[in-house]
């Protein structure tokens, strides 16, 4: 269903492919016939908070999938439910010729993708390698470069959206690679997002992910910030939220994600901040902001601060937590 929607945003020249779109005909002429043949075997590597439920997606729209994960439980519920496990990347791309990968940082990627018993061992001339892991875009390059010298196509699709949308089928997809493949992309992506946007080249769907988190980091210590000062001056947390949420202050870290327990149902500060977005993972997140600024040498002053302010976080026990626990380490900050 989702696959055969496309959208092409001719008049900003943004290509754009949304559900809540009609879609204009596409053509589908530059895919080769790998993207053609639908329903045959996908690989998926990397099973985890997002992998598996934007693998399980897949499965709903009728793929079959072969899987590899370092750790062996993660696949348990995919041999358990039909689906193929294998013991490598390599034996992943051995078997599909489409393969998504979901991992944690660059060195993840750079072991599942050129190491010994990595995709690029085995992969078939004409394969399609979907990176959605968020890392450093100047790895992305790399990866793709390597994948052609093997016949491959190499693109970079970091999402945005956490477990919620990725159990929902409502990620937002930031793609980075050769346009001609684009549509191969989003057949696959389309199952597992609401949004795929075309960003450019190789590394821009990274590009754009860093800058949105870099964004996201900064506006939530400054929502955990407010929030703390206005309740040590008297007020109360859900009538500040509301107050914030009708004015100039609302973001998304205010009025849809807000730090502070009791304010908000269903979000990870409603539940000791266990689950959501890992505050290692923005850590991770925002030194991949502070390496691409100090490349480019661009200003990220608050940005640089955000680095600052979770690594500290990590060091302080907080890693396993959701990112808006960064309202409790403030809180516990009394000497501040
Ligand atoms: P995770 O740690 O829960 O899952 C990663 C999985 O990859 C684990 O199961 C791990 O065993 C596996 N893995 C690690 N190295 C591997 C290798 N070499 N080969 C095969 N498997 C390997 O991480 P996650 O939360 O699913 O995040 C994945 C990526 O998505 C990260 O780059 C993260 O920044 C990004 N992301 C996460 C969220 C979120 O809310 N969790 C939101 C947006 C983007």
């Amino acid at each position: 269903m989702a696959s055969s929607l496309r959208f092409r945003g001719a008049a900003s020249g943004l290509r754009y492919w949304s559900r809540r779109q009609r879609p204009a005909a596409t053509s589908l002429a530059a895919v080769c016939s790998r993207s053609m043949a639908s329903k045959t075997p996908v690989g998926f590597i990397g099973l985890g908070n997002m992998g598996n439920p934007m693998a399980k997606n897949l499965m709903k729209h009728g793929y079959p999938l072969i899987i590899y994960d370092v750790f062996p439980d993660a696949c348990k519920e995919f041999q358990d439910a039909g689906e193929q496990v294998v013991s490598s990347p390599a034996d992943v791309a051995e078997k599909a010729d489409r393969i998504i990968t979901m991992l944690p940082t660059s060195i993840n990627a750079i072991e599942a993708y050129s190491g010994a018993n990595g995709i690029l061992k085995k992969v078939k001339k004409g394969s399609l390698l979907i990176d959605s892991s968020t890392i450093d875009p100047a790895i992305s390059k790399e990866l793709a470069k390597e994948a052609e010298k093997m016949g491959a196509v190499f693109m970079d699709a970091p999402v945005s959206g956490g477990v919620g949308a990725a159990r929902s089928g409502n990620l937002t997809f930031m793609v980075g690679g050769v346009e001609d493949e684009f549509a191969a992309a989003q057949e696959l992506l389309g199952c597992m997002g609401s949004n795929v946007v075309y960003c450019g080249a190789v590394g821009t769907g990274q590009a754009a992910k860093i800058c949105n988190n870099m964004l996201l980091a900064i506006s939530m210590i400054g929502t955990a910030e407010t929030m703390n000062l206005g309740i040590r001056l008297g007020l109360d947390p859900k009538l500040l939220a509301k107050i914030l949420n009708m004015s100039s202050g609302r973001c998304w870290s205010s009025d849809s994600y807000n730090p502070v327990p009791g304010v908000m149902d269903g979000v990870p500060s409603a539940n000791n901040y266990q689950g959501g977005f890992g505050t290692t993972l923005m850590a991770k997140d925002l030194g991949l902001a502070q390496d691409s600024a100090t490349s480019t040498k661009s200003p990220i002053l608050l940005g640089s601060q955000a680095h600052q302010i979770y690594r500290m976080m990590c060091a302080k026990g907080y890693s396993k937590k959701d990112f808006s626990s960064v309202f409790q380490f403030l809180r516990e900050e009394e000497t501040f």
